[in-house]
This record gives C-alpha cells, sequence and structure tokens, in this order.
C-alpha cells in the first residue's frame, strides 16, 4: 500500500530553482514534494546512497514509433558518412519514410511500447511524442508519465493534406476529458515541416487552439526550398510523388511559420531551429508571442551532430531570451531516447557551458515549453514528485554537476508523481 508520506535520502538532490544540496532530502506527500532540504534539519526514511536526485527529465521532442535505422544503411550512406563524418539529411528522409511505408501499425505500436519504456527507464516523466494520426496515444496516456501527443499533419498536395487532417481530427474527436485514459496526457498537433505541409494545414492547425509543435529551420536544403522552390528537399519531394507544382511557401523565412498573422497564437515547439538567422531570434522570444502563447525551441544534440549541420545557435538563443529545451528525436537518428545522455554529450562536447543550465534545458525549460511548469520540471514544493534517481562515481567535485555529467552511468530509477516505476525501489 502505498505510503502517505516518504522523505528519500541521497548523496546529492538538484532541486534546479535553487543550488544543488549536498546529503539532501527531498519529503514526497500524496505524490508531491512536500520539502526539499538538508538531511541534518529532517532525515530521510530511505536512504538512496550515493545517487543524485534531480527533477526528471522532459523529452520536448521525439518520435516513439521510429525504430532505429542502422540495420538498414545502406552502403552508398555507410561510405558516404565514412568519408565526411557526417550523414546527408535528405538521404535520410528516405529511408526514414521507406520504414514508415512498410511499417504495418502493429509494428509502429510495437515501437512505441518499447521506445516508451526505454523512455521512462531513461529518467523521463515528460514527453513530448510526435505520431501518425494518434496512433501512441493510448499507450502514451496509459503510461506512468506525463505527456503530450501531437498527430502529425503532412502534405504538400492537396488530397495528402485532407487525409493526414482528417486522421487527426478523427483521432481528436474520441478523446472527451471524462473518457481520457489518464489525465496527464494531452493532445497536440504537429504540421511536420515547411517543405512537407503546405500552408493551410499550419493554419488549421493553429485554428484548434491545441498545442502545436513543428519542424523548422532544420538544414540548408529546407532554407533553399522555401527562397527558391528548388534543390534536393524538390527533388525529394519529386521523387516520391509529393511535390506539388502550386505549392507556394507560408512566407521566405522559417519562423514565419510560426509567427505571422494566426499561427502566433499557438503554442509552438519547434524542433531543430539551427538555421535560424540570429536577426530571427527576438522572434522566437517568449515575450514576442501574445497572450501568453510559448514558443521554445527543442534542440536535439545527437541528432544535430549525426548530420554535420553548422553549429547549433542555442548559446546565442539562450542570451537573446530564447528558451532552448532538449529533445532526443527519435531512435531512427539518436543512439537513445535518454536526456541525461544528451545533456552528457553536450558537456562533453562544452565542458564551458554551465551543468545548472544544461539541467535547467533539461527539465525546467521543456516542462515550460509543453506548458507543465507548475505541475513538475523542478523539486518545488507542491510539484508533482517525478524525479530521476542518477547513480554517481566515488569521487568528489567542486561543481557537483560535474558528478552527474561526467559519468556514463545510466539512470537508476524514476519516480511518477512519487511512485518509483522502474528500478530497485519498485513497489517501496
Ligand atoms: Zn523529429
Amino acid at each position: 500500500m502505498r505510503r502517505d508520506t516518504l522523505t528519500l535520502q541521497a548523496r546529492y538532490v538538484f532541486p534546479v530553482e535553487n543550488p544543488p544540496i549536498e546529503d539532501g532530502v527531498v519529503c514526497i506527500q500524496q505524490g508531491r514534494i512536500g520539502w526539499v532540504g538538508p538531511a541534518s534539519d529532517r532525515p530521510g526514511d530511505l536512504d538512496l546512497g550515493n545517487v543524485a536526485i534531480v527533477p526528471g527529465f522532459v523529452n520536448a521532442h521525439t518520435h516513439l514509433e521510429l525504430a532505429s535505422l542502422d540495420s538498414q544503411k545502406t552502403q552508398g550512406n555507410l561510405e558516404r558518412a565514412s568519408r565526411t563524418g557526417s550523414e546527408d539529411e535528405v538521404a535520410w528522409l528516405r529511408r526514414v519514410v521507406d520504414q514508415r511505408r512498410k511499417g504495418s501499425n502493429q509494428t509502429l505500436k510495437e515501437s512505441v511500447g518499447h521506445n516508451l519504456k526505454a523512455s521512462i527507464e531513461a529518467g523521463t516523466t515528460l514527453l513530448a511524442d510526435t505520431t501518425t494520426a494518434g496512433l501512441s496515444w493510448e499507450q502514451v496516456a496509459g503510461a506512468s508519465l506525463r505527456a503530450v501527443v501531437f498527430a502529425e499533419l503532412i502534405g504538400l498536395k492537396r488530397y495528402r493534406g485532407l487525409q493526414t487532417s482528417d486522421a487527426a481530427w478523427n483521432w481528436l474527436a474520441t478523446i472527451r476529458p471524462e473518457t481520457q485514459v489518464a489525465a496527464c496526457a494531452r493532445p497536440g498537433l504537429s504540421p511536420h515541416a515547411p517543405y512537407s505541409t503546405s500552408e493551410w494545414l499550419y493554419h488549421k492547425a493553429a485554428g484548434s487552439r491545441l498545442p502545436l509543435s513543428t519542424h523548422l529551420a532544420e538544414m540548408p536544403e529546407e532554407l533553399r526550398l522555401l527562397e527558391h522552390r528548388d534543390g534536393p528537399l524538390r527533388q525529394f519531394l519529386e521523387d516520391m510523388d509529393a511535390w506539388d507544382e502550386d505549392w507556394e511557401p507560408l512566407g521566405p523565412r522559417p519562423a514565419d511559420y510560426v509567427r505571422r498573422g494566426e499561427l502566433r497564437d499557438a503554442d509552438w515547439v519547434i524542433a531543430h531551429g539551427t538555421y535560424f538567422d540570429p536577426s530571427e531570434f527576438w522572434q522566437l522570444r517568449p515575450e514576442a508571442a501574445p497572450n501568453d502563447h510559448r514558443v521554445a525551441v527543442a534542440f536535439c544534440p545527437r541528432t544535430h551532430a549525426r548530420f554535420g549541420h553548422a553549429p547549433h545557435p542555442y548559446r546565442a538563443m539562450l542570451e537573446k531570451g530564447v528558451v532552448v529545451c532538449l529533445g532526443t528525436d527519435s531512435l531512427a537518428s539518436s543512439p537513445s531516447l535518454s536526456i541525461l545522455d544528451e545533456i552528457r554529450f553536450l558537456h562533453h562536447r562544452d565542458p564551458s557551458l554551465s551543468g545548472e543550465l544544461l539541467l535547467t534545458m533539461a527539465t525546467l525549460f521543456g516542462a515550460w515549453a509543453l506548458r507543465a511548469e507548475t505541475a513538475t520540471g523542478s523539486l518545488r514544493p507542491g510539484k508533482a514528485a517525478d524525479l530521476a534517481i542518477i547513480p554517481l562515481p566515488d569521487r568528489s567535485s567542486a561543481d557537483p554537476h560535474c558528478l552527474v555529467l561526467e559519468s556514463d552511468e545510466p539512470v537508476l530509477a524514476t519516480v511518477f508523481e512519487g511512485d518509483f516505476v522502474t528500478g530497485p525501489w519498485m513497489g517501496i
């Protein structure tokens, strides 16, 4: 039977909104955080030992239905990757489309189940999933985490856009608050990307008043298509029979897709955002969104590295006040669905980046982007006790964040609303 109160003790507690606490405790009362502080003030009921307690991670961009492509890698891709150290993204897109076309709903749902489990084991307690016509909804809504499930809208050709929007709205019609499998999951819509999704679908999505997500400023080929209507993406679309001769971009710049007219009247999570021009950053600041609407960039570091892009401007964006959170993207482009792996990767590449900032991007900024910061994202009394427990190395460091970041120990346990949902303390 669940205890009403449980106080967890750990070598370090990272509240995120306050400095790390050595020998700290988190007091859980009926699934919520009741108190956070030093064990000297209030000893724990359960000493977890040499671990860190951090808020559960927020994965602000993934596709649970996609599996790894690496077993299908063609010789040409492998040769190109070994020559350049990176992979051609348009060629990769062809392989993703191929995987999806070959996959039945059953195989896609199997991927969702597997990837959902891996996400929770990796300490994820809030997740943004982009899925075909709400396919992942029941599995995600029934799992021990919070989520926003974005149904994908795609199509430059009118009939294709109608197919995907009909499928998405049919799914939305099945969701009623009173029959919702879990109160912790919310539906959203995702116009896929400017190169694949026509203008009217973006406007229709914005009119839904649901949270929205889109891939934007993802690759140079996208900018070329928006400016000149040609290049490798046009060739890709023609080869897929998806090109529409009459297509006109919503605007010449990626920011037009989230900032023009009524498109500003929505919450947007922008996946990637690598190729925004610095002159567009101001449009991505929270202040630029009217009526408390939100806009945030979900940077996916290891996916970004895979394709050999220009450096991601996340540091410049953060300095300009843009909220940059983190995503893994899917297993088709990332080796795991762990946000901890993503921040360790960033720390390894750039040790000058503050560990405090990385942890904030991995938790609180993602919670804000998904409008869940009052419920989760930091260890503050009143929020849900959504936690990740991370083993620490047997050494000390002037900055305790380095103990978390300079290690390859995976998350040991995940706590959702006060219950251990993975790891050795399940059932306590
Ligand atoms: Zn994506």
